[in-house]
């Protein structure tokens, strides 16, 4: 199978929740009228857009109408398509790999799949011919430095590591020690998720911060927050308290595969200002790539007639 046809595929049930519905939408539809925006708007809130991405997104669609861009429903979705790609466009380079080595930070609440995103980036960065050092600062969660050996293995990546219970300042120091004196080209470090105790959560990252800089002063060179699609809306909440302890350079966005709620994409780049730069689709090590904003809204608008 295809990337494409994987994404298709595990875009399945954001298409049926979202594209699908606007399709039968239009099909019902003669006019653009106001039922009609109506409509649309209530699809585009329950696919998890974001209230405010969904105003700016039919106000474009009314303007369109009124001044005659659009004369039908039909021509109302290739103009959202257009719209939405637009809107998803990337801005910044995929990583900045600028440092040697370079720092990637990595965060985001347990379970979202951090861990999972590491050994899979790591992976496809070895494989083009990096140099890749893990390093498990996670040493909150049980098992999580576990669960980065496991993953190294897999990707063939070493991991720097002290166990469950060690200061993860101490893990990190580690790390760069052990990938400035490897000459690794990049260190991915695994951070603890704790949400639930956000003063915890910014000592700790403040420490990583300041034991990185010390040794690489323009480190990290990427932030990436992992999120959970299946979370929806919930995912951009989480993420507006990583963005204050955390300096997010961009977006991890995991398990689009069953979920409905895919449509969090676009709220993530226009409520939150930033870049989805790699998305998961399952769970296999190839489930997972650089996320591609016309390629996905290829993926999500593609209708039943062109299969
Ligand atoms: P962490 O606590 O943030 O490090 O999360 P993990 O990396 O341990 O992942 C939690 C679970 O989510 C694991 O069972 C992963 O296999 C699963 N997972 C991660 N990414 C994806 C994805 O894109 N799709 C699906 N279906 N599952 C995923």
């Amino acid at each position: 199978m295809s990337f494409m046809e994987q994404l298709k595929d595990g875009l399945s049930k954001t298409r049926k929740n979202f594209t699908e519905r606007m399709e039968e939408l239009v099909g019902a539809s003669v006019e653009l009228d106001d039922d009609f925006m109506d409509e649309m708007e209530m699809i585009l809130v329950a696919g998890d857009v974001g209230i405010k991405t969904t105003e700016k997104i039919m106000a474009a669609l009314r303007k369109a109408a009124a001044t005659r861009q659009i004369k039908s429903p039909a021509e109302a979705l290739p103009f959202l398509k257009n719209y939405i790609a637009e809107m998803l466009k990337t801005t910044g380079p995929r990583m900045r790999f600028k440092g040697h080595p370079s720092i990637v930070l990595v965060v985001g609440v347990n379970g979202v799949g951090k861990t999972t995103s590491i050994g899979k980036i790591g992976h496809q960065l070895r494989k083009e011919g990096k140099k890749v050092l893990f390093c498990a600062a996670d040493t909150f969660r049980a098992g999580a430095t576990e669960q980065l050996q496991i993953w190294g293995k897999k990707a063939q990546v070493d991991v720097i590591a002290h166990g469950d219970g060690a200061d993860p300042a101490a893990v990190v120091y580690d790390g760069v020690q052990a990938a400035i004196a490897r000459k690794a080209d990049v260190l991915f470090v695994d951070t603890a998720g704790r949400l639930h105790n956000k003063t915890n959560l910014m000592k700790e990252l403040d420490k990583i911060y300041r034991v990185i800089r010390k040794e690489i002063p323009d480190g990290p060179h990427e932030t990436l927050l992992v999120l959970d699609a299946t979370t929806g809306q919930n995912a951009i909440s989480q993420a507006k308290i990583f963005l204050e302890t955390a300096h997010v350079t961009g977006v991890v966005l995991t398990k689009l595969d069953g979920t409905a709620k895919g449509g969090v994409v676009v709220a993530i780049k226009e409520e939150l200002g930033l870049d989805v730069k790699w998305i998961g689709i399952g769970e296999g090590m190839m489930d997972f790539r650089p996320f591609d904003p016309q390629q996905f809204v290829e993926a999500l608008f593609e209708t039943k007639k062109e299969d």
